[in-house]
């Protein structure tokens, strides 16, 4: 059987002079997937990380983030991270070298975060990524091609990383399509 901890204790308890200074982990299996080999981590840490998370909220890629709660959600390499003021989970891994290596960066991505948290202008609010579809069922669907893009559907795409030229589509800016523009404005500037 498989031991609980995913480092040496020893290094658990290493000080890393930093925000993470020391944290013990877990590994398990998804209570969902009973019979999957993957792995996933839960971090409890001695200290509490609450003060980096809207920093690491203004530097990571598609996170959400409740700050009221102060919880941080975001994806990298693929896994599902879930940061706590004092607990971080990540799901799911192959093994336990890879979790190894990536508990490892997450921690340094932490404390880097932390120690350069002067230069970083910190990001209460929620943000996530927008997708394709949520953009494109307010689009009128003619595929005019006034926008510059052939169809509705690859300028839903280009809105997902640049939803400022929302307006390059002029029949949504019609009287007849003013439903969907309401819509779309709605879901853009809720997004910060
Ligand atoms: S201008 Fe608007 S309606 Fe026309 S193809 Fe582009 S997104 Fe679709």
């Amino acid at each position: 059987m498989l031991p609980h901890r995913l480092f040496s204790k020893k290094l658990e308890r290493a000080v890393y002079e930093m925000l993470v200074k020391e944290f013990k982990t877990k590994i398990s299996f998804p209570e969902c997937l009973p019979t999957s080999q993957r792995l996933t981590v839960e971090l409890d840490l001695s200290g509490d990380i609450r003060a980096v998370l809207p920093y690491l909220n203004a530097v990571l890629e598609d996170t959400d983030y409740d700050h009221k709660n102060m919880i941080l959600q975001f994806r990298k390499e693929k896994k599902r991270v879930i940061l706590y003021p004092k607990k971080i989970y990540v799901a799911t891994f192959e093994d336990r070298a890879e979790a190894q290596e990536f508990i490892r960066q997450l921690i340094d991505l932490i404390n880097d975060t932390y120690r350069n948290r002067k230069h970083i202008q910190p990001k209460f609010t929620k943000r996530r990524r927008l997708h394709v579809l949520e953009i494109f069922k307010y689009l009128p669907g003619t595929n005019c091609g006034e926008c510059g893009l052939p169809t509705c559907l690859a300028f839903a795409a280009k809105l997902v990383s640049s939803p400022e030229d929302f307006s390059k589509c002029s029949p949504l800016l019609t009287e007849e399509f003013k439903e969907g523009y309401d819509g779309l404005k709605k879901l853009l500037d809720n997004l910060e």
